[in-house]
């Protein structure tokens, strides 16, 4: 866990500097995630320019969709190695069920953490009382020492921490005077932060980690620079603060994720992380072979999904850019 830096004085009064170069502005793709009606998802991480920000290594932000357009999210028992996967709604309900034998209700404002480990298996099924799902799944590279740790699930409800100019949900790591209680394997920041319409928020950050900033929604400035929905603004390590500044009539929200780089070079494929093809190999025999490295889920309607095929390649490791050398 990263310690919590004392605050330094406010900048009352003052303009944020505009440090144009600053921020690294990264757009979504969209990826169809299947299924009949193909719900589709707004996906940053990773992508070429950038595979990870501290450890988070993966994040798709999905709505607000209408549930009866997009037949919402059905995501069959499907395994996971290597990273811990968050789920973060801001409206509608996820029922998790996994091999732990967890049955779980993802609502909105509650951290649900789940550590693949060497293995575990989930399902994602949106409720019946959902209308608008809308909310971001995230993923953690867990590194060397602890990614063959046990599988695990961890439930957390953070407090609302009031802003000049807005509000925090922490749900990992510390952010304006609040720590969340979940341990990570890295240290690693989470928050969703809330701007007034017209307001700045003004955040003291640990200078050693990188930082990601994705608009839900809002006209949101990161350090100056403007960024639209669905994209991701990325700061290098160095920042001792972040100044965030709705510029709409309306409520912005973001979510900002940060950690020290991570140094290691991970292999991503499918729902797996690894070191090496070979890591990537053996996780997918152990899926398609059915053995107990990823145990198996209980009482879902429905049959498991299987792997998709392996390139014929050697998949490469992702390297990340050295932090800083785009300035
Ligand atoms: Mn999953």
């Amino acid at each position: 866990m990263s310690h919590v830096e004392p605050r330094p004085a406010e900048p009352a009064g003052t303009t944020p500097r505009l440090h144009g170069r600053e921020i690294e502005v990264l757009s979504a793709r969209e990826v169809p995630l299947g299924g009949p009606r193909a719900m589709t998802v707004r996906r940053t991480l990773p992508q070429r320019a950038r595979t990870l920000i501290g450890a988070w290594c993966f994040a798709d932000h999905y709505g607000p969709d209408d549930v009866t357009v997009t037949g919402g999210m059905r995501v069959a028992p499907h395994p996971h190695t290597g990273l811990q996967t968050v789920s973060w709604l801001f409206s509608g309900e996820i029922e998790h069920r996994d091999s732990i034998g967890n049955h779980a209700f993802v609502r909105p404002g509650e951290l649900n953490l789940m550590t693949g480990g060497f293995g575990i298996s989930h399902s994602e099924v949106s409720t019946g009382r959902t209308t608008l799902l809308h909310g971001l799944q995230l993923w953690v590279a867990l590194p060397e020492a602890h990614r063959h740790t046990a599988r695990n699930f961890q439930h957390h409800v953070p407090g609302t921490v009031p802003l000049e100019g807005g509000e925090a949900r922490v749900f990992l790591g510390s952010l304006a005077g609040d720590t969340s209680p979940v341990p990570t394997f890295t240290p690693l920041l989470g928050a969703e932060l809330s701007i007034e319409p017209d307001a700045t928020l003004w955040l003291a950050v640990d200078e050693v980690f990188e930082h990601g900033v994705i608009v839900d929604s809002g006209a949101v400035h990161m350090n100056g620079t403007p960024l639209r929905p669905a994209e991701l603004g990325c700061a290098a390590p160095g920042l001792t603060s972040l100044t965030l500044t709705n510029a709409s009539s309306r409520p912005a929200r973001v979510v900002l994720l940060g950690g020290p780089p991570f140094q290691e070079e991970i292999v991503m494929w499918w729902n797996f992380i690894g070191r090496t093809h070979d890591d990537i190999v053996r996780a997918r025999d152990a899926w398609e072979y059915g053995s107990d490295r990823f145990g198996q889920v209980e009482e879902y309607d429905g049959n498991r999904l299987p792997a998709p095929a392996l390139p014929h390649a050697t998949i490469a490791p992702r390297r990340n850019p050295v932090p800083g050398s785009r300035t």
